[in-house]
This record gives structure tokens, C-alpha cells and sequence, in this order.
């Protein structure tokens, strides 16, 4: 117990859309203990007991007290109204806006609690033991069902205002006003290039008659089809689904050539699960990125472009960072 005292750990804590996580993390980063279970969806009013039993529990993994705890830091798939403690924009998991309640949380743990964003809190996590580790100046963009953004300036995470900085999943690049997005919105870019895009993408070219490898993987019923059905046959070199990721990709790298025209930043990280898909949607992104932001094209900078390193833990050390970075 004394080198813990001596060390000091908190709890980090990844709420998503499938699992919940909890960490606890000690001051240099390492996981000492972890536990996930499975996001409630079918009854939503036990996601708070849910989320103290994850903290309770992998404290006692790691043979640790919470009393002991330099505090629980939690990224949250939304928004945090900081007057009322409860979450003001979930569009992913709006379920959580009913169960959310930091000041109940607080209470019950009797501990520090901090939260931000999920996007944030992984960032911090890259930036302080991954791919963005001695960076001042970086960009991590997540790909997945939404796309999320943390932007780190001068070596710290920029939240914004009221913490709501780098929604890059509702920057305009392509006005085409066609789909709805869950903002309310339209033209955004989530609904053009993120998960949910892509396979809707998928469906229309089935349902459309065109002869695809997309069609054949699900044997012709196209509401089978997932982002996951599109990258593996575009991976099987269908070209079809290999030009619906490389306009996803292509879009993405628009959105990230607008980011790093406004920040100059040194590195660009790429996480999430669209990321696992590799080049195939890297590549039509970093190309892009390149071509259409001047400072790049004219060589007046260079980002490195890089994967994420700590995959879903990510998120857990990141939030755990959240704890250690408010001691003092
Ligand atoms: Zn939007």
C-alpha cells in the first residue's frame, strides 16, 4: 500500500456506446487493474449503479481503497452541462442523459470526480503515454459511429468555452443537405463519411442493382449491411466499396486540412475503429489532408500523420490523466 500512497493512482473511466470501462491507472500511465462490462442500453436506470459497481470493482482488483484515489476522471459520450452535473448532449447514447448524475456520483464515491468528453479524454491518454507522447502541438481525430476530435495546444488539451471544442464530426465540408444529422443539421461531415455513412452507402449501391461484392456478403439483403461489410469488401478489392471508403476518406482529410490551416499542429493521430481498416482509408485521408491545405501543399509544413497507440484503453488512462492533471 505504501509505494501506492507514495505514487499515487485514480480511476479512469471510457463510457461507450458498447462497454463501459474502468482503469485504475497509476501516476506513470500503467494500467494496474482493468474491467469492462456492457454499456446498459435495455434497462438505462441501472447505468449508475453500473458505473459506481466498474469503479468499486477494479479498485478492489487492484487492492486499492478509494479513499486512496487521487480522484475518478470519466469520459462521457457528450456533453457535460457543468451547472447541472447532468449530460446536455448524448445524440449516441441518449439514454445516458437520463442516468448521468455527477453530483449523486460524487456523493456516493465521496472522491474528486472530473469528466470530459470521450474524444478528449483519449487524446489525453495519446498525448500523455501513446502515439502523442511529447507533442505540444497535436490533433487526434477518432473514426467510428461519430467522428470525435481533441486538439492539443501547447501541450494541453483545448476544451474550449464550456468544453465543447473539436466537434469535427459537424464541420461542413460538402454542402449536400441531404441527410439529417443527429445534431439537427445537415451537410455535416459525420453524415457523409463516418460509420453509419459508409454502410448506408453500402445499402444504397446494393438496393440500386449495382453488382457489388458488398451485395454477395450479406447474399443480397442490404439491411444486413454494416460499415464492417463495406471496408471488407473494398479489403477483397471491390470497387465499389473501395470508392465509398476512399470518398469517406477523402472527406475526412478535407476536414482535417481546415484543422490544421487553423492550428499548425506538429501531429495528426488517428484512432477509433475505422482506423483498424489501414491504408485503405488512411491514405485517400493523409492525400487529402495534403492537397488541400496550402501550408502542406506548399511545403511550408509537414504533420506527421500517425495511428493511435493505446486502442480502447485510450480513453480509461486518458480519463485517469483527468485526476492527476487537477491534484494540487
Ligand atoms: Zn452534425
Amino acid at each position: 500500500m505504501d509505494s501506492i500512497e507514495e505514487s499515487g493512482v485514480a480511476i479512469g473511466v471510457d463510457i461507450g456506446g458498447t462497454n463501459l470501462r474502468a482503469a485504475v491507472v497509476d501516476q506513470s500511465g500503467k494500467i494496474l487493474a482493468f474491467t469492462r462490462t456492457r454499456s446498459p442500453i435495455a434497462d438505462p436506470m441501472q447505468g449508475h449503479d453500473l458505473l459506481v459497481q466498474a469503479i468499486r470493482t477494479v479498485a478492489t482488483q487492484a487492492n486499492v481503497q478509494l479513499s486512496q484515489l487521487q480522484g475518478v476522471g470519466l469520459g462521457i459520450p457528450g456533453w457535460l452541462d457543468r451547472l447541472s452535473g447532468r449530460l446536455a448532449f448524448a445524440p449516441k447514447m441518449a439514454h445516458w442523459q437520463q442516468i448521468f448524475d455527477l453530483d449523486r456520483l460524487q456523493q456516493e464515491l465521496a472522491l474528486p470526480i472530473y469528466v470530459e468528453s470521450d474524444p478528449h479524454v483519449a487524446t489525453l491518454g495519446e498525448l500523455w503515454v501513446g502515439a502523442g507522447r511529447g507533442s505540444r502541438h497535436l490533433i487526434m481525430i477518432t473514426l467510428g459511429t461519430g467522428l470525435g476530435c481533441g486538439i492539443v495546444v501547447d501541450g494541453k488539451l483545448y476544451v474550449g468555452r464550456h468544453g465543447m471544442a473539436g466537434e469535427f464530426g459537424h464541420i461542413i465540408v460538402n454542402d449536400d443537405g441531404a441527410v439529417l444529422c443527429d445534431c439537427g443539421l445537415t451537410g455535416c461531415l459525420e453524415t457523409q463519411a463516418a460509420g453509419p455513412a459508409i454502410a448506408q452507402q453500402g445499402r444504397a449501391a446494393v438496393e440500386s442493382g449495382t453488382v457489388t461484392l458488398i451485395g454477395d456478403l450479406v447474399q443480397g439483403r442490404a439491411d444486413c449491411i454494416t460499415a464492417a461489410t463495406v471496408f471488407c469488401a473494398a479489403e477483397r478489392g471491390d470497387p465499389v466499396a473501395q470508392s465509398i471508403v476512399n470518398r469517406a476518406g477523402e472527406l475526412i482529410g478535407f476536414g482535417l486540412a481546415t484543422l490544421v490551416s487553423l492550428c499548425e499542429p506538429e501531429k495528426i493521430i488517428v484512432g477509433g475503429g475505422m482506423a483498424d481498416v489501414g491504408d485503405l482509408i488512411l491514405k485517400p485521408m493523409q492525400q487529402a489532408m495534403a492537397r488541400r491545405c496550402y501550408l502542406i501543399a506548399r511545403g511550408y509544413i509537414a504533420v506527421e500523420f500517425v495511428r493511435a497507440q493505446l486502442g480502447d484503453h485510450a480513453g480509461v488512462i486518458g480519463a485517469a490523466r483527468l485526476a492527476f492533471s487537477h491534484e494540487s
